[in-house]
């Protein structure tokens, strides 16, 4: 790639509070403009000491009747403030002699702060002061979000100054602002909106800024909403410019052979979500779908299914998954699917992972050169700077909310660079290229014109190729989310799960109760079923996770083998699997252990020979085991919803009666938080993974949703998807219509809005 450097310009050096706007994203006069107050201070009015309440910040006038520097613990000055209602300290434990001087004895000053209590008397700590008697503000004061290098005073000064200059114009043609009026009564306009939020008049309550459906918030909140519709519709269209080999399933070809070894049907969901899938693949220009579907739901195959169809045609595939055990557990059976049916084609499987020998890496670096691995299975490593691609058509990524955007940018790149650098694969069949002839019929398979074949593609239109790409997902997002943040995505949900899955029974049961979850735990494991028990998540401490784990497995193996402990502890390392009536085997599994013995155990538990499997969350996804029953998962209240649902769906996979126990303990004596609580409450009360999300984001907002795509700084700021939802509609259309009929203005709207991280959005 030519490299287009800048001549640099030699840089103004920046002032500290510079250093800080630039931090804050305040740049351009419109940012300052649209960094709106927290809150608003009433700077208006003075109350009486006697009135005012303990935590309320107020301002009062008075004398000061008493100053002094006590050397205590710590040296402070104290001034006692006299108005004539009552007296109140004011503390200062930083100070100058200027202070003392402000406020000697006799002093008449206005002073503001937050009154505090005690049993000394009303106080105020480092109050804000200076000399009484004069006039007030006739308006609230704002109050910005801002850091520390930031003074209020200064960023009101600089807000007031981007206010003025800002252009403010309009951006909405005069149809849209017709239609925003059929949703907010007299809509305002952007200046007259801000002004009242940055500048409120004398008049104005602090009730009525607070208000967020006051006409000046709404008309921000819909400039924003669209702003972001727009940026997203814009990413779509310019995703839609781009090109990507067209995939189609050939009859008789990879496709139909790996249906016809499919040891089940498909669900109708399944075949639905296939052939969006497909369709999309045969066009010419990338996909950009998400997957979503329930834990258990099956998208896997959906994916294997699209992978087909792209390896049949001679491209490579990529499948990323988060964790390597993931990778291995939840792709086992893909692999089982397929690799033997790209065996008689001469092409292979390849593995990437953090953990693999430098030998074996290099292997597999060589076989994905080559174009020999037609599919790559990993995790991050699949996106390492060596992996160099012969052909990637299809890129895969499982759960996809644990990646992030640059990771996302890394894969679709890999295509980028690999159309650059050499052409595609000779052995190329039924795929056609936009842009480029299509290959004729007869084309396909047919010898002599694999080599030509009219694929040489232009020099220039190649930079512009990606690979399609497939998200998948098991937390699903809820309507409101998918039509703001996830806009850009076309969306394909499996809303229904393989038939013969038994409803998994949820029970809410206090640590207390332990023995008798164990003794549950005791008959499953006569029955012949297995159990998984997940130990809690300790954020701090990895160290802490481990031996909860540990004591875990120890006080299960103990109690689950009375009289055989020390029997099952040799049972792990034995070869043999182990006979039922010589006591059950009780695994354990987490992240600090060495790959090898890892894998050792989950085979152990796979094949059934292991009872019950006790493990930190490594096993959070991917694990597929349809004998196991029962899961507990302990100290239930420390984790998440979507988390708690992913875990809960590694049972219920079979036909046996599954059940899920959440053990909670509430913190030494206390109780446990209302969100846990509603959480927990949440899971017992329903099993679809639909409405746990929709409960999730009542609780937790979006944020966790939006994994990744959070820090892209796209967050909005003003609208509330939980309220504005009359605003999100109207901002959908609207976008879709400036951007038709009015494309300058739109891209002047989300310049304005999103400067510079609009680029960001696109990932
Ligand atoms: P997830 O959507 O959570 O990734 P998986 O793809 O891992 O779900 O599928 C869960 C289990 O269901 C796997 O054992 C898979 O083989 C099985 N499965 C998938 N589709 C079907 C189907 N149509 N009928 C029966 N079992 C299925
Ligand atoms: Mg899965």
């Amino acid at each position: 790639m030519p490299l287009d450097t800048p001549k640099s310009a030699p840089r103004k050096a920046l002032s500290a509070p510079q250093k800080a706007l630039r931090k804050l994203g305040l740049v351009r006069p419109i940012d300052l403009a649209l960094h709106l107050p927290l809150r608003y201070e009433d700077e208006t009015r003075i109350v009486r000491l006697a009135d005012a309440r303990e935590g309320q910040t107020v301002q009062v006038e008075g004398t000061v009747t008493h100053s002094e520097i006590s050397l205590g613990p710590r040296r402070q000055l104290l001034v006692t403030l006299d108005d004539g209602s009552d007296t109140c300290t004011l503390r200062f434990f930083s100070f100058y002699p200027s202070h003392q001087k402000a406020l000697a004895v006799g002093a008449w000053v206005l002073v503001r702060g937050e009154i505090r209590g005690g049993f000394m008397g009303r106080s105020m700590m480092h109050p804000a002061f200076h000399a009484g008697g004069g006039e007030l503000p006739n308006a609230l004061t704002p109050v910005y979000p801002t850091s520390a290098q930031l003074p209020q005073v200064y960023l009101r000064k600089v807000v007031a100054s981007g206010l003025a200059r800002a252009d403010l114009s309009e951006t909405l043609p005069p149809e849209l602002l017709a239609s925003l009026q059929t949703v907010v009564r007299a809509p305002w306009t952007l200046r007259d909106a801000l002004r009242y939020l940055h500048q409120p008049g004398p008049d104005v309550s602090l009730d009525a800024l607070e208000d967020r459906s006051h006409p000046a918030w709404q008309r921000l909140k819909a400039e924003e909403l669209l702003a972001q519709q727009l940026s997203q519709l814009t990413a779509k269209r310019e995703r839609d410019a781009l090109r990507a080999p067209a995939l189609r399933p050939r009859p008789g070809g990879l496709h139909e052979q790996l249906l016809a070894v499919l040891p089940f049907a498909l669900t109708e969901a399944q075949r639905r979500v296939g052939a969006e899938i497909a369709h999309d693949l045969a066009r010419p220009v990338p996909m950009h779908r998400l997957l979503q579907g329930d834990v258990g739901s099956g998208k896997t195959v959906v994916a294997a299914l699209a992978a087909a169809i792209a390896m049949d045609s001679g491209w490579q595939c990529a499948l990323m998954a988060p964790t390597e055990i993931l990778a291995e557990q939840h792709f086992a059976k893909l692999i089982g699917w397929l690799e033997p049916l790209l065996t008689p084609l001469g092409k292979r499987v390849a593995w990437l992972t953090g953990s693999q020998k430098k030998k074996q890496r290099t292997e597999m670096l060589a076989l994905i050169a080559s174009g020999e691995a037609a599919l790559v299975v990993g995790t991050h490593a699949v996106i390492q700077d060596q992996v160099v691609f012969q052909n990637l058509a299809l890129a895969l990524i499982d759960e996809q909310h644990r990646f992030g955007v640059a990771q996302r940018l890394a894969l679709r790149s890999k295509m980028t660079a690999t159309l650059k650098e050499g052409e595609p694969s000779p052995e190329c069949r039924g795929t056609d290229f936009a842009g480029l002839q299509a290959l004729p019929p007869e084309g396909r398979g047919g010898d002599a014109k694999r080599a030509s074949g009219g694929w040489e593609p232009e020099p220039d239109a190649a930079s512009g190729a990606e690979p399609h790409l497939l998200m998948m997902t098991a937390t699903p997002i809820p309507r409101t989310l998918a039509m703001s943040y996830y806009a850009d995505l076309d969306v394909s949900t499996i809303d229904e799960l393989p038939p013969g899955r038994t409803p998994i029974v949820t029970k809410v049961v206090s640590d207390q109760r332990r023995h008798e979850v164990i003794e549950r735990i005791r008959a499953q494991v006569a029955q012949g079923r297995q159990v998984y028990w997940v130990c809690p998540l300790i954020e701090e401490s990895e160290a802490l996770d481990l031996s909860n784990a540990t004591a875990t497995h120890a006080e299960l193996s103990e109690a689950l083998n009375r009289p055989r402990a020390a029997v099952a502890a040799d049972l792990l390392n034995a070869e043999e699997p182990v006979p039922a009536e010589d006591g059950v085997l009780v695994g354990l599994l987490h992240s600090r252990m060495p790959v090898a013995e890892k894998k050792a155990v989950m085979a152990l538990f796979t094949a059934g020979h292991m009872g019950v499997l006790v493990s930190t969350t490594v096993i959070e996804v991917g694990v597929d085991v349809p004998n196991a029953s029962l899961m507990v998962i302990e100290h239930a209240e420390r984790f998440g919803l979507s988390q708690l649902h992913q875990l809960r769906g590694r049972v219920g996979r079979g036909a046996a009666a599954s059940a899920c126990v959440l053990l909670y303990s509430p913190p030494d004596g206390g109780r446990l938080s209302e969100t846990a609580r509603e959480r927990l409450k949440a899971m017992a009360e329903t099993n679809d993974g639909f409405e746990i999300a929709r409960r999730d984001l009542e609780i937790r907002g979006p944020g966790e949703f939006l994994g990744a795509r959070q820090s892209g700084a796209a967050m909005l700021r003003f609208a509330d998807l939980a309220t504005d939802g009359h605003l999100l509609d109207w901002a959908r259309s609207a976008a879709a219509q400036m951007l038709a009929q009015h494309p300058p203005a739109a891209e002047r709207h989300i310049a304005r809005w999103l400067g510079t991280k609009a680029e960001y959005l696109k990932a």
